[in-house]
């Protein structure tokens, strides 16, 4: 029998307490291939739920605001020192804000910003040394399609520019990391149907939207987590600083 692709590995995956996330479902891939998993969020109840629920044994959930670097680093080096390793981050944890550009106020782009990049420096920033002691690790970092082609779905331009630099902070973050053996790749999700976009947007522009899809639907979280799993495992030995896109066609190029 073949070995599950992530036996034997611990992974962290960042805002994966949502029932019907993203970040739940690399989550709930990764236990079923044989990970431990930490689930970081915001709320107590969710993160021990979400957490109890996966398959396997040794999963933790813990409260981590990504935006606090203290409190990155303090949840890391305890996974750390519990675990004796860390293989695998995913920056998953990420806001929305359906605004125009005009509408922007200061407290909107710093939220968003904030929770996409700072979250995903910090977290990355608390994860390296650990990953850099035993020469491997691989960090998959949760983008858009609007970082590609300019919004354009659901989320403002501010939203765009966060996920945006996520896919710069990833290259620069692949380039410096390769040498000491750690991968960092970029998964850019089109449209998914998790909490953030389901009954939030109109009917006619769902049909629009739905319209310029080719494979003419949208995504589960699962196909997305199936991305995760390709970069969170050897399978993806010889990728470091890729975009992998999940969006249906939605943007080909
Ligand atoms: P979701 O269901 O809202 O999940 C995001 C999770 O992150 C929520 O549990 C949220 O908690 C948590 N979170 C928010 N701020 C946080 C913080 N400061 N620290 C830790 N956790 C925090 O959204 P999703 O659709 O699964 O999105 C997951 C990722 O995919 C995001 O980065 C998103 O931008 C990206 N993405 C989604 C789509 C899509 O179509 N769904 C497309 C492209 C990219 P609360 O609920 O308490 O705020």
């Amino acid at each position: 029998m073949t070995q599950p692709l992530l036996a034997g590995r611990t992974a962290i995956v960042t805002g994966a307490a949502s029932p019907r996330g993203i970040g739940l479902a690399i989550a709930r891939l990764f236990a079923e291939q044989g990970a431990r998993v930490a689930i970081l969020d915001l709320d107590p109840a969710a993160v021990e739920l979400a957490a109890g629920g996966l398959a396997g044994e040794g999963h933790l959930g813990r409260v981590c605001d990504v935006t606090d670097r203290q409190r990155c680093r303090e949840v890391v080096d305890e996974l750390a020192a519990r675990w004796g390793r860390i293989d695998v981050l995913v920056n998953n944890a990420g806001i929305s804000q359906p605004l125009r550009l005009l509408e922007i106020e200061p407290g909107d782009y710093d939220a968003v910003l904030d929770v996409s990049l700072r979250g995903t420096l910090f977290m990355s920033q608390a994860v390296v040394p650990h990953m850099r002691s035993r020469g491997c690790g691989s960090i998959v970092n949760i983008s858009s399609v609007s970082a590609q082609r300019g919004g354009g779905i659901f989320g403002g331009p501010h939203y765009a520019a966060a996920k945006a630099g996520v896919l710069g902070l990833t290259k620069a973050m692949a380039r410096e990391l390769a040498p000491e053996g750690i991968r960092v790749n970029a998964i850019c999700p089109g449209f998914i149907a998790t909490d953030i976009t389901r009954g939030r947007l109109p009917p006619e522009r769902l049909a629009t939207i739905l319209a310029t899809i080719p494979l003419g639907r949208v995504g589960e979280p699962r196909e997305v987590a199936g991305c995760a799993l390709f970069l969170a495992s050897d399978l993806s030995a010889y990728c470091t600083g890729i975009e992998l896109d999940v969006n249906g066609g939605l943007h080909i190029h």
